[in-house]
């Protein structure tokens, strides 16, 4: 990758500007496309971000120098103008437009098209000459269905569970998909409580403003027997672990895009699955770079081999290029 951005050891870099953009090796100067673990590291002397990602990465990197930027707002960086846009991926994830001498770089850091929630504003195509795209779900067999046929599933998956008397335990990354699940779900059908990962994240979400419906933190406390008929969220960590105990008699589920990958259920021992992503589909990732009107496509996380050599044989100059993002790791935090 050559031009207004490029390719070095520490992450995708402006020269003309002297900056990076999501960064994996500490940098002085890293613009942050959002708050996600692979996007957004420890270690930089300055952070920009939008507004909205600042409290979860305080929250999860400690004291740091970020200033907060406005989607739209223009900002120059010694004579580069660079501006934030709406990515409908988490809560402030932004596309990152860089603009020198007439020609236009996107850095869509992950993005959701189509229908969103109030977790986070909704994708926006944004006008550029060469645009750097995730693939996470680059294969037509990814194709997400409707907000309200997949809350549908979930709650009478739940409602039914919640009959017999049983928890229905459901993994959900503690930032982003944790939020998406509790916009969407019933809160009628019985209480709702997290895990600690989930409920620190809600916390810090909910200072910031963010309508979620109520939930109830697990402790040490509760004992197996004493929540039931509750929807639990929790992260995909906590899956097997003694933590589960409490929780008896439960049912399991998986929230994420794989699902939709027969299989894949199995292999990570939930109960059930349920296909709801952060990430665009098949069709999303298509729309979205058809929009931008971008002639030149660089593609990275996920199958950025196979969606490449696809975009290449529609007739667009697209290729490859390795970085160090993909999925989440929240080991650490399960433990918590
Ligand atoms: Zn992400
Ligand atoms: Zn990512």
């Amino acid at each position: 990758m050559t031009g207004l951005l490029s390719y070095k050891a520490q992450g995708i870099y402006c020269e003309a500007g002297d900056f990076f953009i999501d960064p994996w090796r500490p940098v002085n100067k890293a613009l942050i496309t959002h708050a996600h673990a692979d996007h957004s590291r420890w270690g930089m002397k300055q952070y920009l971000a939008h507004h909205r990602s600042i409290p979860v990465m305080r929250h999860r990197l400690g004291e740091i120098n970020v200033s907060g930027v406005e989607y739209e707002e223009e900002v120059n960086i010694n004579g580069v103008k660079v501006s934030f846009h709406p990515a409908g991926h988490i809560i402030g994830s932004s596309q990152i437009r860089v603009e020198y001498k007439g020609e236009v770089w996107v850095v869509s850091g992950d993005y959701r098209t189509g229908e969103s929630d109030h977790t986070c504003a909704p994708f926006e195509p944004v006008k550029c000459h060469a645009f750097i795209t995730e693939s996470t779900f680059g294969l037509p067999i990814f194709r997400w269905q409707t907000n309200e046929s997949l809350f549908a599933d979930i709650n009478a998956w739940w409602s039914s569970l919640a009959r017999n008397k049983k928890n229905a335990v459901l993994f959900a990354y503690s930032l982003g998909k944790a939020q998406r699940v509790l916009a969407g779900v019933d809160p009628s059908i019985g209480p709702i409580y997290t895990h600690g990962a989930v409920e620190n994240t809600n916390e810090v979400l909910r200072a910031d403003g963010m309508i979620l419906p109520e939930t109830t933190r697990i402790t040490q406390d509760h004992k197996s027997g004493d929540i039931k008929g509750a929807l639990i969220i929790a992260p995909p960590s906590a899956m097997g672990t003694p933590w589960m105990k409490r929780l008896q008699p439960y049912e399991t589920a998986i929230a994420s895009g794989w699902m939709q990958v027969r299989g894949m259920r199995r292999r990570r021992n939930a109960d059930k699955g349920f296909v709801l992503s952060d990430h665009a589909d098949w069709e999303g990732l298509n729309h979205a770079i058809a929009e931008t009107g971008a002639e030149r496509i660089y593609v990275t996380h996920g199958y950025s081999d196979i969606y490449s050599k696809y975009l290449s044989e529609q007739g667009y100059d697209a290729r490859v290029v390795e970085t160090e993002y993909g999925e989440e790791q929240e080991e650490k935090e399960a433990n918590a």
